[in-house]
Order: structure tokens, then C-alpha cells, then sequence
């Protein structure tokens, strides 16, 4: 359970302690200066001073600004966001690699290609895809953990001369534990005797039934080096996709998900953030995890400099006061100080999790799983 003390909130509001704990004693609750008081009390205590913080999910540590429910005539499609999964060496990367090579729109200025934790292809007839570029399960699970769900969608890749393995079989688990739809693509048909028929059979035992076996999940047979396939998975995320009828609203503030962060020695902190909701410009003040900042450039996956970003896009943000964790929360809010307040608020929040936490910090799980 995550605790300030009175005094450490009120310095946080720039308010007086006294003023604080008057308006403790009035709601009830008492509490001297050096009390620690609760989440739910200190939201309390906000709201009482016309602060409308409310928490962003169920994770407890995290503690944000989200808006208001958009209303439905606000809402429009948006591109899937996919992540690939599966076994070690069945073909995750070069999978991915192909599938932007063969898709993605070239920049007019020739940008490069660049690695910010996921990227967006764009087919000729002007749908998109987002992939996450962090294959694997351990960025998965971080992620799911921290309370972000931002996958739509699940590749599982297998490739049909090793078969089904440990990781595919976990990649499963945490398919169907997260309720996202997967589909299966069959790598490396480009091998002599390859045999799909062999996985679709073998994908049973572990209650997966792909539609030529009776069931609903898609197939796909795929190489990825001799870049086959890659067009009919395509098709199958965009048919997915379409029957999830993804939709955000992309005129409000912006709101996304960190997917990468690091320090940059010429740039300073870069974040990598998938926007959920809302478009996100230059200048933009905004909250990510326990930091801060205003957007002094945005960079797309192609190393090109944007204006805006909307829904579904990754997107590189310049402006930090410091790197945040992947899975934390981002929010454009009004000003600067309300950005500095429910900044330190979640560092504060982060720190006495920290301190009452014997556990590895995900971090280090993390870490430890590479
Ligand atoms: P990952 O560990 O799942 O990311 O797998 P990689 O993409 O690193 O691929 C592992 C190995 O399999 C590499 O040597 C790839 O060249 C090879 N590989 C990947 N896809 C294919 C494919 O479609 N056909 C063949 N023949 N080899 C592949
Ligand atoms: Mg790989």
C-alpha cells in the first residue's frame, strides 16, 4: 500500500500542512503533519482542493490524470497494435524485419530507420499496422504487469521444423491469460519438406484450435527470409483487427504508454510512447511515470521529425526531465505545474512502494530474464 506523509502532500499541493489537516479533521480522517495517509485519502484530500486527480488502473502505484470516457461520435478506427511472439530462434526478428521492409512507406526525406520499440506499416491501400519491435514475453508480461495492456493482437510465430517448444507453449498461456486473439504463422515453409499440417495437429494439445482444425484461430504459413506469406498475414491482422473494432479518439489531449526510455548523451532523456487516445503535438506539456516535461520534438520509426501524433503511433518524444520505465503512463496535462505535481506525487508513490517492497523491482525481473 502506497503512503505520503500530511506534510510531504501538502509541500507536493504547495498548500500549508494546516490547511491539510483542517481539511483532514473535516472529512473525518484526522491526521498530524507526520502521518502517513493513504491513496485514497490523499485523492480525497486533491479533490477537496479542486485537484481532479484519479487513478489511471488498477495497479495502485500508478496515479495520473486520465480525462473523461470519450463518447462513441468521437470515436474512430485505429490501427491495430500487434506484438510477435514465440519460441527462441523460430524466427521473431526476421519475421518483423520483413515485414517492414516489404511495407513500409518510404519517407520523402529518406529518414532512417530507427529503433524506438515499435514501428507502423502502412499498406498501399492506407491501413496501418503497429508492431511492437520488442518481441518476446518478458516485454509482454513487464508490460501487462505495470498495468499496461496496449497488445491487440498476438503473432504467434512458429517455426514447423522445431515445433512446438517451451517458450510457444508459454507464449499460449499468456495469450489466452491476457484475452487477446492470436494468430499462428508457420515459419520457415521455405525449407525442404516442410509440413504446416504437423503444428496445426500439434497446436491441439495446447487448446489451439486454427481453422482448418475446426476452430477459430487464423494460420498463416510463412518464410520470413524468402519473404513469403507476409501479404496473407497482413490481410489476417487487418481482418482481426476489424472485428475488434479498434477505436480512439484522436481529437482530445493525448494519453499513451511508455515503450522504451533511455538517456541519450546528445538529446538527453528520449521515451518511446505508444499514444492510446488523443494527438500528441510539439510543445505539449505532459506527465510520464514520476517525470515531467514539454515536447520539444517528436521523431517518427523513420528518424523523421512530426508535428503530431495520434492514435496507435509510436512515437520518440524529446523534452524529458528524466527517463521514465517502460509500461508507465504518459498524459498531456494543462500546465507546467500540475505536471510537476503529479510528477513528483507518483515519484513519491514509486518510492514508498520501493522502500516497502522486498521484491525485485520489475526492472530487475526483467533484467534477470535477458
Ligand atoms: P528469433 O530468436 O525468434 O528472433 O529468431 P530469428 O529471427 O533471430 O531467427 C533465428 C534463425 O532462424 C536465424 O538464423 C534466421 O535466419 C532463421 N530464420 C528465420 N526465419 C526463417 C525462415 O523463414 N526460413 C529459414 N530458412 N530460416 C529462418
Ligand atoms: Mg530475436
Amino acid at each position: 500500500p502506497e503512503t505520503i506523509t500530511v506534510a510531504e502532500l501538502a509541500n507536493r499541493m504547495a498548500e500549508r500542512t494546516m490547511n491539510i489537516t483542517r481539511t483532514l479533521a473535516r472529512l473525518g480522517m484526522p491526521a498530524a503533519s507526520t502521518d502517513e495517509i493513504d491513496q485514497d485519502t490523499a485523492e480525497l484530500v486533491l479533490a477537496e482542493f479542486g485537484h481532479t486527480i484519479v487513478r489511471v488502473s488498477d495497479a495502485d502505484v500508478e496515479i495520473g490524470m486520465v480525462g473523461e470516457e470519450d463518447i462513441d461520435d468521437h470515436l474512430l478506427p485505429r490501427p491495430p497494435v500487434v506484438t510477435i511472439m514465440g519460441h527462441v530462434d523460430h524466427g521473431k526478428t526476421s519475421l518483423l524485419d520483413a515485414l517492414r521492409g516489404t511495407n513500409v512507406v518510404k519517407g520523402e526525406a529518406g529518414g532512417i530507420t530507427q529503433h524506438i520499440g515499435a514501428y507502423q506499416i502502412t499498406r498501399k491501400s492506407g491501413e496501418k499496422i503497429t508492431f511492437l519491435d520488442t518481441p518476446g514475453h518478458e516485454a509482454f508480461s513487464a508490460m501487462r504487469a505495470r498495468g499496461a495492456d496496449i497488445t491487440d493482437i498476438v503473432v504467434l510465430v512458429v517455426a514447423w521444423d522445431d515445433g512446438i517448444m517451451p517458450q510457444t507453449i508459454e507464449a499460449i498461456h499468456h495469450v489466452k491469460d491476457a484475452g487477446v486473439p492470436m494468430i499462428v504463422a508457420i515459419n520457415k515453409m521455405d525449407k525442404a519438406g516442410a509440413d504446416a499440417q504437423k503444428i496445426r495437429t500439434a497446436l491441439l494439445q495446447y487448446d489451439v484450435q486454427v481453422e482448418e482444425m475446426g476452430g477459430e484461430v487464423q494460420d498463416v504459413e510463412v518464410s520470413a527470409t524468402a519473404k513469403t506469406g507476409l501479404d496473407e498475414l497482413i490481410d489476417k491482422i487487418l481482418l482481426q483487427a476489424e472485428l475488434l473494432e479498434l477505436k480512439a479518439n484522436p481529437d482530445r489531449a493525448a494519453e499513451g504508454t511508455v515503450i522504451e526510455a533511455r538517456l541519450d548523451k546528445g538529446r538527453g532523456p528520449l521515451a518511446s510512447v505508444l499514444i492510446n487516445r488523443g494527438t500528441l503535438k510539439t510543445g505539449d506539456i505532459f506527465v510520464i511515470g514520476a517525470e515531467w516535461g514539454k515536447v520539444r520534438a517528436l521523431v517518427d520509426d523513420q528518424g523523421k521529425q512530426i508535428k503530431t501524433a495520434g492514435p496507435a503511433l509510436p512515437v520518440e518524444i524529446l523534452g524529458l526531465s528524466g527517463v521514465p520505465k517502460a509500461g508507465d503512463a504518459f498524459a498531456v496535462v494543462e500546465t507546467e505545474a500540475r505536471a510537476r505535481e503529479v510528477a513528483s506525487y507518483r515519484a513519491s508513490v514509486e518510492t514508498a512502494a520501493r522502500t516497502e517492497s522486498s521484491m525485485p523491482s520489475l526492472e530487475e525481473q526483467f533484467l534477470a530474464l535477458k
